[in-house]
């Protein structure tokens, strides 16, 4: 009698949920395609390509619009709960000015 276990029951299922994160620039929620991470690290605020550096971060589309207003308020310094200084910001909006600065998909009525 062979017995054949077969109980692998992995994978597949459970797969369909995206995870959503807010935009602090226009505070849209999307899936994180779209979005960048930057995040503070122990040497400030730096650009996260791999989203996957350690240390509290934050999302913004990559979309110029949105990381001028991110960069413009307070955006940034909240969410990722530290005083953004100008070397930051700097840094931010050497990268900003990398991105397209395509509106929004939005709909515009
Ligand atoms: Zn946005």
């Amino acid at each position: 009698m062979a017995v054949s276990k077969n109980n692998s029951v992995k994978g597949q299922a459970r797969r369909r949920r995206v995870p959503l994160r807010t935009c602090i620039g226009c505070r849209e929620t999307a899936s994180k395609r779209g979005l960048i991470r930057i995040v503070h690290s122990p040497t400030g605020v730096q650009v996260d390509p791999t989203g996957k550096q350690a240390g509290r971060g934050a999302y913004v589309h990559a979309q110029w619009v949105c990381w001028e207003s991110a960069l413009q308020g307070q955006q940034v310094a909240q969410a990722l709960r530290m005083e953004i200084g100008p070397q930051d910001r700097q840094r931010l909006q050497a990268h900003a000015a990398t991105l397209p600065d395509a509106e929004c998909d939005k709909v515009v009525q």
